[in-house]
Formats: C-alpha cells, sequence, structure tokens
C-alpha cells in the first residue's frame, strides 16, 4: 500500500494516498484560501469522517463554516442556499467535500458566487462559459469520498434544473478545483450499493470516453488503463471494503475517468440523465444499467475497439467476450439488469418514454455516442433496457 502514493500535476495537483487528508490546512494555505466554506452533503455530513476533517481545521486555527444542504443529484436551490452561506460567511474559496453531488455543489458555489447571470446561461455548449466573470471564481479544494464521478479534477458540475425536470452539465476551465486530495481511506466507509454505483460510473466514463468518436489518443490511453483498473479492482472493493489497495486504485480509476471525458461520452450518459432527472435514481447504478443494451446497440461502430480493448484488459472472445464480462461484473456488484429492477414499480407509458428519448437526443453527452443517437434509437436502447432484451 506505502507504494500507492503519488503527486499528480495532471490535469490538476493532485496529492495521491492513504492518509493525505491531514494535509489539508497545508494545501488551504497552498491554493490560497484562509477563510473555506467546507461543502458537503447531509449523509456525509453525520460521519466521522467529516467530524475529523473539521477537526484538522480546528487543529490549525483555521476559520471555516459548513454547508451541507446538497441533495443526492443536487438541485438549483442547494446552490442559491449555499451561495448565501458563502457571501454571509465572508468566504475566500471552497472545500468541496463528498461524491460527486458535494463536489459539484461545492465547486458551484466557488463559480457561481461571484457571477450575475443565471447559472444556466453557463451550461455546458459551445463557448458559452466565455460569458463568466473569470476573475470572480473563487478557488476550490476538492476532496473526493465516492470513486466515481471524477468530479474532483474536472471542469464541469451537474446540477437538476428543477423548473424543467433536466440534469445540466455546466461548464468552466476554472470549475477544475485547484488542488485535490485523494485519500483511497475516506471511501472506505461506503456502502456496497454506492461503491458498485460510483465504480460503474467510473467504467461509464472511461469506456464512452474510449468509444466515442475523433482523434484523441491521450484521452484512449487514459481511458483503457483506467478500464484494466475497474474491472480488476472493483469487485475487491465491493467484496471487501476496506481492501485500501483496491479502493486506491478505484480512486484512480475515477478520476482517470473524468480526464479522459474531454473526448465525449455516448448514450449511456444522454439516457441515464434523463432518468436520473425524472426518478432520482443513482447516477453511476442508472449508467450501469444502461451500459450493456448501449454496447449491443453501438456494435457495428465500436467493434474493433473493443476487441483491441479486450486484448489489453485480458479478456477473451472479442466483442461477445467483452459484452459478458461487463454482463458478469454488473451480477457479481449486484446491479440491477433491467430498468423495472432499477426503479421498483416503474410503470412507464409511451408518452414518458418519448419524454426520454427527447431529453437524451438533446443531452450534450449525445453527440459522443458513436452511432448518431436518433429519437428512434434513444426510443430502441429504452425499451430494450426495460425488457432486458
Ligand atoms: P453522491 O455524491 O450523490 O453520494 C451518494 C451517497 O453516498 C450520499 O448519500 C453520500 O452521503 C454517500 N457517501 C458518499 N461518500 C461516502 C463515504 N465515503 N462513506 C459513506 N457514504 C458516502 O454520489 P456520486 O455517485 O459520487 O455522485 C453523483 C453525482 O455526481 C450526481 O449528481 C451526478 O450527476 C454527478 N456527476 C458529476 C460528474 C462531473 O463530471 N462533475 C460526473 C458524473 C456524475
Amino acid at each position: 500500500m506505502t507504494t500507492l502514493v503519488s503527486k499528480w500535476n495532471y490535469p490538476t495537483t493532485v496529492r495521491f494516498g492513504a492518509g493525505r487528508i491531514k494535509e489539508l490546512p497545508e494545501v488551504l494555505e497552498a491554493a490560497g484560501i484562509k477563510k473555506p466554506l467546507f461543502v458537503t452533503d447531509p449523509g456525509l455530513a453525520k460521519l466521522p469522517t467529516v467530524a475529523n476533517t473539521l477537526k484538522l481545521l480546528d487543529d490549525a486555527g483555521i476559520a471555516y463554516g459548513v454547508f451541507s444542504d446538497v441533495k443526492p443529484n443536487p438541485v438549483e436551490a442547494n446552490l442559491i442556499a449555499g451561495i448565501e452561506v458563502f457571501k454571509t460567511g465572508g468566504h475566500d474559496g471552497v472545500i468541496a467535500f463528498g461524491g460527486g453531488s458535494g463536489l459539484d455543489l461545492g465547486k458551484l458555489i466557488a463559480f457561481q458566487a461571484g457571477q450575475t447571470r443565471p447559472v444556466w446561461d453557463f451550461e455546458d455548449v459551445g463557448d458559452w462559459w466565455t460569458r463568466a466573470n473569470s476573475d470572480a471564481i473563487a478557488p476550490i479544494v476538492a476532496v473526493p469520498t465516492t470513486a466515481g464521478t471524477g468530479s474532483e479534477v474536472g471542469r464541469a458540475a451537474v446540477v437538476t434544473n428543477e423548473e424543467t425536470h433536466t440534469k445540466k452539465v455546466i461548464f468552466h476551465p476554472k470549475l477544475l478545483p485547484a488542488i485535490v486530495i485523494a485519500d483511497p481511506e475516506l471511501t472506505v466507509g461506503m456502502p456496497a450499493f454506492i461503491t458498485a454505483g460510483t465504480g460503474m460510473d467510473a467504467l461509464a466514463h472511461c469506456l464512452e470516453a474510449y468509444c466515442a468518436p475523433g482523434y484523441h489518443p491521450m484521452a484512449d490511453g487514459i481511458a483503457v488503463e483506467g478500464i484494466r483498473l475497474v474491472f480488476e479492482n472493483l469487485p475487491k472493493a465491493f467484496a471487501d471494503g476496506n481492501d485500501l489497495t483496491a479502493r486506491a486504485h478505484m480512486m484512480s480509476a475515477a478520476a482517470m475517468g473524468a480526464a479522459a471525458f474531454q473526448k465525449g461520452l455516448g448514450a449511456i450518459h444522454s439516457l441515464s440523465h434523463p432518468v436520473g432527472a425524472l426518478y432520482d435514481t443513482h447516477h453511476g447504478m442508472t449508467n450501469a444499467v444502461f451500459m450493456p443494451y448501449v454496447l449491443a446497440f453501438n456494435r457495428g461502430a465500436i467493434e474493433e475497439r473493443i476487441i483491441r480493448l479486450s486484448a489489453y484488459v485480458g479478456i477473451e472472445g472479442g466483442f461477445d467476450g467483452f459484452g459478458k464480462a461487463i454482463l458478469k461484473l454488473r451480477n457479481d456488484l449486484n446491479v440491477p439488469h433491467t430498468l423495472p429492477e432499477l426503479i421498483k414499480g416503474l410503470d412507464m407509458d409511451d408518452e414518458r418514454k418519448s419524454l426520454i428519448a427527447d431529453m437524451a437526443i438533446v443531452d450534450p453527452t449525445a453527440g459522443g455516442n458513436p452511432v448518431e443517437l436518433t429519437k428512434t434509437a434513444a426510443l430502441k436502447i429504452l425499451q430494450n433496457t426495460i425488457d432486458g432484451t
């Protein structure tokens, strides 16, 4: 375990290794933050991991505020409330502490507190990010407690618009945290369901990035090693949550997924976003449910790539072998095979299916799918995921 300690400067500064959370006070100083707002979610706020982290700040004599009104799948109301606390507390930076929800909301508070335009003006569309006042963005220190979203090394944050029931991806280069503490010990307490869902999220990021069309060999290289790490370590972390080596490799795989998906994502995410927004399902677990159906749908465009990937990961049997390996991994992690198994009592009428397909094809991730995601295609994948066919 001692060898799994490192400092990376890609795509930002990452202090990686078990126990490194104790470096938080010096990290704040390095980031130029004197009075941080510590942002997390209410579930984590009750756990000793948060109390222990806040004690580090107390012991260092750092004045801070805490904001934990963050829903899983955070909503705009959380952001508005967080900005209020940030401003009234006179904070000059954010410690974003948590899974994707706490990380994204923390990042968005630091970003949006100094802006005059509504957050929806900074959606990940074209060059909309240039509308922002870049000088007014407060520095962010990110501390992931799940191993999935990779938001700690990403320039985007996801927030749900409750008026339109849509998950919106907000993008700005300065949403990239200044410094990350990636301490796998913080992920040890994750329940098995969250370990599985977040780990499958990391896999979905790597896989969709790798399959996205376009020339980006850097992203491809990161993605294939990320996929290998997930196959090798996610079952171990799921079986034994205290396996720190597996937890460390999963934390790397999560960051690698986010570094890779600047190349693009695809239909797994395009469909998972509306389902998550409408049914409040866990993001990574929803991705995991859609994964084999999207892979099968894309086969014609990705077969050769998947065969190359399989050779690297050590999976035999060509495209079909890879498909079977995904199904086995899902099965080993108790991932539901169909949407009705994920969403108990699901009864989707044609109108609802049509709405999901409409939302999927305009999702910013749809353009990265290797086969054009038409409405007919989205409806077909959705139906297969309902029927398990
Ligand atoms: P999450 O942050 O919503 O956390 C899920 C649950 O796990 C919460 O109840 C939380 O309290 C608990 N939890 C977190 N860490 C824990 C720990 N160490 N021990 C015990 N419990 C713990 O889950 P997530 O999957 O990490 O994040 C999902 C969110 O991230 C979604 O909103 C999704 O849209 C977003 N997302 C963002 C990006 C991005 O690039 N910014 C990428 C993918 C997903």
